[in-house]
């Protein structure tokens, strides 16, 4: 059930390294085997982080464009130019890391070698649809519960401030609903409004008491490419970082294998992406890294 609820119809492709490695994860941060697992929190969410790395770099001196990017293309040389949203601005850069996912690569990259497109395409992206609801009371006293029964519309039921407390949002309890699907799948284009309709009645069977009245916001969000679908002999076909184009790089979650995607081990990629790229450059003029 769990399977299919976060790989869907890909549910009996998926290796057992994948289930492996969620176990392993979450046993590894019990002292024993009966103690309870650990977990941990960023206060005010990973915006705080995100927040202090935008501080840091902007005191360090790196100029960010805050706008989406139309495309790239190589510039003189083997260097790269990024071109805005409307096209109107170019950056040049020494080298191009892209960290989109890696349909939106393709579309932004110049032709790349049928190999490395073949690669690209040889794994697809579950979509996910999330929900969440500010409550002025608990729905429940649970903080995650995974849901088996194919007749509820959502596969998890996450009561935040069953986890940190209530007190931290001026008494608000926040509830996120999820569900991985099929991009296609009519629940991802469904109008926000729709959805929420359709996931209230289901409330009632995690908490019988559970009234509409007590919802106080709630807000859907969409993610196209949510969860890689990782194939049997995944490490075999996966693109590798340094594309066949040079000083173009890629670092998205379709190249994180064995593990399930998560945040810790993007950063990890993050780091080993960087050292990747200054020995690159450091090589090509003849400097060490
Ligand atoms: C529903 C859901 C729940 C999750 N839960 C957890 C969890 O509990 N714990 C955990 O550790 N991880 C979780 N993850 C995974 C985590 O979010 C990812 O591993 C992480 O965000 C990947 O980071 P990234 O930088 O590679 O990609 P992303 O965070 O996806 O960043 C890619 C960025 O590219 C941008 N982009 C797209 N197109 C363009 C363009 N043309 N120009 C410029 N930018 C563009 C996007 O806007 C996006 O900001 C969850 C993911 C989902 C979808």
């Amino acid at each position: 059930a769990q399977l299919r609820a976060k790989f869907g119809t890909y549910y009996d492709k998926i290796p057992m390294v994948w289930f492996w490695g969620k176990i392993w994860l979450r046993t590894k941060s019990r002292r024993s085997p009966l103690d309870q697992e650990k977990l941990g929190y960023f206060n005010g969410s990973f915006q705080v982080i995100v927040d202090a790395l935008v501080d840091a770099c902007e005191a360090a001196g790196v100029r960010l464009v805050r706008s989406g990017l139309s495309r790239i293309s190589q510039g003189e040389g083997s260097t790269w130019v990024a071109h805005d949203e409307s096209d109107s601005t170019s950056t040049h850069v020494d080298a191009m890391l892209a960290t989109v996912p890696s349909h939106i690569f393709q579309k932004l990259a110049p032709a790349l070698p049928p190999g490395y497109v073949a690669k690209l395409d040889a794994l697809v992206y579950e979509a996910a649809v999330v929900a969440i609801l500010e409550l002025d009371r608990p729905l429940s006293d649970v903080y995650w519960l995974n849901i088996a029964d194919d007749d509820l519309p959502f596969t998890a039921v996450i009561e935040h401030t069953n986890f940190v407390s209530a007190e931290k949002y001026q008494g608000k309890h926040f509830v996120y609903l999820s569900k991985y699907m099929e991009p296609d799948h009519p629940w991802f284009t469904m109008r926000s409004d729709d959805v929420i309709a359709a996931y209230l009645p289901h409330l009632t069977k995690i908490n019988p008491a559970f009234e509409s009245s007590w919802i106080q916001n709630w807000w859907v969000f969409r993610e196209r490419a949510a969860q890689p679908i990782t194939p049997m002999q995944y490490s075999e076909r996966m693109p590798e970082h340094r594309t066949p184009l040079k000083n173009l790089y890629l670092a998205n979650t379709t190249q994180i294998y064995p593990e399930d995607r998560g945040t810790n081990y993007s950063v990890r990629l993050g780091n080993d992406i960087a050292r990747m790229i200054i020995g690159a450059l450091g090589e090509e003029s003849g400097e060490a890294p």
